[in-house]
């Protein structure tokens, strides 16, 4: 089944938290949305751990 559902390109950049959308551009930041089935991100990345241990370790 192909997913109609996109989610922003740019929502690392502009956003908290990937922002979905039926639509092929974001309507939030306006950048393209790019279809959400080959998902670009992994909420569990296995880096995502060392990535916030390294923002914890910045903030000191
Ligand atoms: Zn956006």
């Amino acid at each position: 089944m192909k997913s109609d559902i996109f989610v922003c390109s740019a929502w690392r950049d502009e956003h908290p938290r990937p922002v979905y959308t039926l639509s092929t551009t974001c309507p939030e930041c306006g950048a393209e949305a790019v279809n959400s089935a080959p998902a670009p991100f992994n909420p569990e990345d296995p880096h995502g751990e060392y990535r916030r241990a390294l923002k914890e370790r910045a903030r000191e």
